[in-house]
């Protein structure tokens, strides 16, 4: 063929343009150096546990975070993308037929466990178990969430598995393991493992708020070495954890168990990996749906405590809901900042333009509140041990937390991801994948009506969860009006016992939620406080962010939300 004639050309032919006024890469960036609240929220809640931590836990506490925040705004971020864009794959058979029932995940993945798991988002709390190991471990899980939150679910699972396992002598292994700082991915017995990981299976095709209605059989083995579980799980998360804990109707009721994926002589357990869930978001997460053919299982409490033993780890794994909705919202909060700040419309920075300065300050504010509120219930769950008031405000916290951050998280990251325009709506600019994962921690650990539901009963069945938050509202002084009368709409049913119709509960919860968090935002003089309460609780605010009242500093509330002079960390 003839070649095509040279066309006269310039003499650099494809320089059609200059690239302008788009903004610098945003990472790597130190996500401890850049977050004062979380800072200022650290020390203030560690400086108010009783007793006090010794300095020298208090300064590893410290160096873990501080050394994790670098990691996590650096190579984390990265291995982020990756594991979210190759989806996790179900390989049901090898390829010559055998079932292998296995999930194929993205190098990263591995890369992500392995980190957070070696820097202590899973087990901290259970290696220091004495006071502040608990705060120091939710700094980790917030930092954790803000980059990867597909990882976040096996962790906070494993995490909050280790005290139920604990109180199973049989099951010691598995307990110290899933506390310790490795991440062993292989498929082998649990006895060969430096370290495991935990699932958990609740939700079946009839019910998951209700689990009352699981219909898996669990029939105790003759002799008395295990019991065999017969049925299916609708909702299972990290199908390739090493164990999982399990709820299935016994002979004396509904119980929990531990199924292990390997046995004990390396062969796989008999349950089956039907398909994984094609989800929203959440996309670096396998979820599957799995059969149970007669898995061998060993009990967690008595048959019939089932609902019971899963209690006791909700506290813990809505406390990590709580911190994620937190997390994303500072995520998309510090990529709203960052671009505005560099990037110019009209002749003019966005971030100088009123309206816009508007945007970022309300969302400066409500990040704030959601981080003061998540910090001060994980400071209720390290004291809840040792303190029976702290006790009854992390039974109530974390759902009230849980309801009414996760429930703000959406409509907040959707806020954030306009800021950047259009390039907010492109997966590079990581607010897709933000705006994907955002609705999933209102969703699972029980959904919204659930927690709000759950308040009312905690409220009438623990009167001393009234007290615990009235205490805090009160700890507040004067506050100003707004703030006194929005706690005084509360009194009655927090302290005298006053019924709420179930039809409220979201409202009567809304309510709290904001009460605790201007309390929060007052006792600690934030700059934030003043805007809080004369939008969130005095009504001059609108419905969409950006409508905050004038005469509040809003340059520096941005300014404190992510400093200027801070670029990246590399
Ligand atoms: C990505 C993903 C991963 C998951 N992973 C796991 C896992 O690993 N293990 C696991 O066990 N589960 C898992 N789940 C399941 C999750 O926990 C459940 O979906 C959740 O608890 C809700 O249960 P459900 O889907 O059966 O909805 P339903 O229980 O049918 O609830 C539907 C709606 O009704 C509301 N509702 C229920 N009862 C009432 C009431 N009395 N009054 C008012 N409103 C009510 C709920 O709040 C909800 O909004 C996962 C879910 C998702 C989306």
């Amino acid at each position: 063929m003839e070649p095509l004639p040279q066309a006269q050309e310039p003499a650099a032919p494809f320089e059609t343009h200059r690239v302008e006024n788009q903004s610098p890469p945003f990472g790597p960036r130190d996500l401890w150096r850049d977050d004062a609240v979380l800072r200022d929220a650290l020390a203030r809640e560690l400086s108010l546990l009783q007793p006090q931590p010794e300095p020298g836990s208090l300064e590893e506490g410290r160096q873990a975070i501080a050394s994790y925040a670098v990691l996590a705004g650096g190579p984390a971020l990265e291995w982020a993308d990756d594991a979210h864009r190759d989806r996790p794959r179900l390989l049901s058979h090898d390829r010559f037929g055998h079932r292998i029932d296995r999930v194929a995940f993205h190098p990263a993945y591995h890369s992500l466990m392995d980190t957070a798991i070696r820097h202590g988002v899973a087990g901290w709390s259970w290696r220091h178990d004495h006071p502040g190991g608990h705060v120091v471990r939710a700094a980790l899980s917030y930092l954790h969430h803000q980059v990867e939150p597909g990882t976040s679910c096996p962790l906070t699972m494993t995490h909050a598995a280790v005290p139920v396992l604990r109180r199973e002598r049989a099951l010691a292994q598995w307990a110290e393991k899933a506390a310790a700082p490795l991440y062993d991915p292989r498929e082998v017995p649990v006895a060969d493992k430096a370290g495991v990981t935990i699932g958990m299976g609740m939700t079946e095709k009839q019910g998951g708020s209700d689990v009352r209605a699981n219909t898996t059989v669990a029939t105790p083995l003759a002799d008395g070495s295990g019991y065999r579980l017969v049925g299916h799980k609708w909702f299972l998360s990290a199908p390739m954890s090493d164990g999982f804990l399990m709820l299935a109707q016994a002979p004396g009721g509904l119980g929990c168990f531990l199924m292990p994926r390997v046995l004990e002589d390396g062969s796989k357990n008999a349950f089956r990996l039907i398909r994984l869930k094609d989800k929203l978001g959440d996309w670096s997460n396998a979820s599957s749906e799995i059969e149970l053919c007669g898995a061998l299982a060993f009990p967690v409490g008595a048959e019939g405590r089932g609902v019971a033993t899963i209690l006791e780890m909700v506290m813990l794994t809505r406390l990590d809901c709580l911190l994620g909705g937190a997390a994303q919202m500072r995520m998309a909060l510090a990529r709203a900042i960052h671009h505005c700040r560099h990037r110019r419309a009209f002749g003019k920075r966005l971030l100088g333009q009123p309206l816009m300065t508007n945007v970022l300050a309300d969302l400066a504010v409500e990040a704030e509140a959601a981080l003061v509120l998540a910090m001060r219930i994980a400071r209720a769950v390290d004291a809840a041990e040792r303190d029976p008031a702290e006790a009854a405000l992390a039974r109530i916290g974390t759902a009230v937390g849980k309801y009414w951050v996760c429930r703000r998280a959406p409509a907040f990251v959707n806020e954030a991801q306009e800021c950047l325009g259009g390039n907010g709506y492109i997966e590079e600019s990581l607010m897709p994948r933000l705006y994907r994962q955002a609705p999933l921690n209102s969703i699972w650990e029980g959904s919204g009506n659930i927690q709000c539901l759950d308040v009312l009963r905690a409220l009438q069945r623990e009167p001393e969860t009234g007290a615990a938050v009235w205490a805090e509202l009160v700890a507040a002084g004067e506050g100003g009006s707004e703030y006194a009368q929005a706690i005084e709409h509360l009194r009655a049913a927090l302290t005298e016992g006053a019924a709420v119709e179930p039809a409220q509960a979201r409202r009567f919860v809304e309510r709290l939620a904001l009460a605790l968090q201007a309390s929060l935002l007052l006792r600690v003089g934030s700059p934030a406080a003043q805007g809080f309460c004369r939008s969130r609780l005095g009504g001059e605010h609108g419905l969409a962010m950006g409508t905050l009242p004038s005469g509040l500093p809003m340059d520096a509330l941005i300014e404190r939300a992510l400093p200027a002079g801070l670029s990246t960390s590399g």
